[in-house]
């Protein structure tokens, strides 16, 4: 039962992002509506069920963890589950646990997650001025989100920023984020605005990343880098600031022949790939039976259906490949 998960394009899959939960303490124009209606609590996995589901995947090979959501920090308890996958960083067969957050609850849990073994987290962060973070999250404080960031960096742990490139929002910023950046000591990620859920204005906020990086090579050398994550970023080196600056290009580059991740919801569906619909029920496996491996088998027949990649296509003025379903729901 423990040979590793291998999906039918001969893809090892080792890399499980789990969101813990669809709800979040800001409302980012681009990822929610400011009226959400959230799942009912009972439709959420328990963390003692996340901790079942995400054991069975480290079982089956999976080496690499990331925690989002939603905000993953305002899960009730959410330490205590961190505190249990910590336990498979240190039985070594689990090789890193991350998360992506928004950042807003860092400065509360940044000791407590490196001391569960986070080494490296990613933060969201759009904008460094003030009044643009508020608009863009409707409910953020940047100087909270801030705080938590230097809290995170004060606890030992590497921060790479995620940035989402607004045309017309955050153009004017590149090289104020850049630097800040640089001084800090975090690396930067930019990432092109998705056809997730509302989709109300998103053509004009694209702003294509190979526009962003031939921008920044005005003033920068741009030494691109080979490593691969398995994931959609692409680095480059600044030769000027020896920093490293990735690229998310889920609409312009085809990465999916590398993808070596699976998505779990906070619901315990398990979706084979962020831009197609299909997905298994783990919820309804795990509810009705103890048995491990019931479980893995389900992991394992699950991985037989991932698709060989997504849709997504702007093209010239229509929006091809959309998903209705919003990005907090299956994490991004
Ligand atoms: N709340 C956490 C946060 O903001 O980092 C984790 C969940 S959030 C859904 C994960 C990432 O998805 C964030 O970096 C966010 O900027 C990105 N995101 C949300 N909606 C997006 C969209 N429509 N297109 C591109 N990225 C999006
Ligand atoms: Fe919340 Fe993250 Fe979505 Fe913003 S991007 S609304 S912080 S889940």
């Amino acid at each position: 039962m423990t040979a590793p998960l291998i999906d039918p394009f001969q893809r090892p899959i080792s890399y499980l992002r789990v969101s813990v939960t669809d709800r979040c303490d800001f409302r980012c124009l681009y990822c929610m509506a400011e009226q959400m209606t959230f799942l009912p609590k009972a439709d959420l996995l328990t963390l003692d069920e996340l901790d079942r589901l995400c054991s069975s995947f480290v079982d089956l090979g999976v080496k690499k963890l990331r925690i989002t959501g939603g905000e993953p920090l305002v899960r009730r308890n959410i330490m205590s589950f961190f505190r249990a996958m910590s336990r498979h960083l240190d039985s070594g067969r689990l090789e890193e646990l991350t998360l992506t957050t928004n950042g807003s609850q860092l400065a509360k849990y940044a000791d407590d997650l490196a001391a569960c073994g986070v080494r490296r987290i990613n933060v969201s962060l759009d904008t460094l001025d003030a009044t643009k973070f508020t608009h863009i999250t409707r409910w953020g404080r940047l100087e909270q989100v801030l705080e938590g960031i230097a809290a995170a960096k004060a606890a030992g742990m590497r921060v790479k920023i995620n940035t989402v490139a607004l045309k017309g929002f955050n153009e004017d910023e590149l090289f104020t984020l850049a630097d800040w950046c640089a001084r800090e000591g975090h690396d930067l990620t930019f990432i092109e605005v998705m056809p997730m859920g509302d989709m109300e204005g998103r053509l004009d906020q694209y702003w294509p990343l190979a526009d962003l990086r031939a921008r920044l090579a005005e003033r920068f050398t741009l030494h691109p880098l080979t490593e691969r994550t398995g994931g959609p970023a692409r680095y480059v080196r600044v030769g000027e600031t020896m920093q490293k600056i990735g690229f998310i290009t889920p609409l312009t580059h085809n990465f999916c022949e590398s993808c070596n991740r699976v998505r779990l919801t906070c619901t315990g569906e398990l979706y084979l790939c962020l831009g197609q619909e299909d997905r298994a029920d783990l919820r309804a496996v795990l509810r009705d039976s103890d048995d491990e491996d019931v479980l893995r088998a389900a992991i394992r027949d699950a991985i037989t259906r991932k698709p060989k990649g997504h849709d997504f296509d702007y093209g010239r003025q229509t929006v091809a490949g959309q998903m209705p379903r919003h990005m907090s729901h299956t994490g991004g």
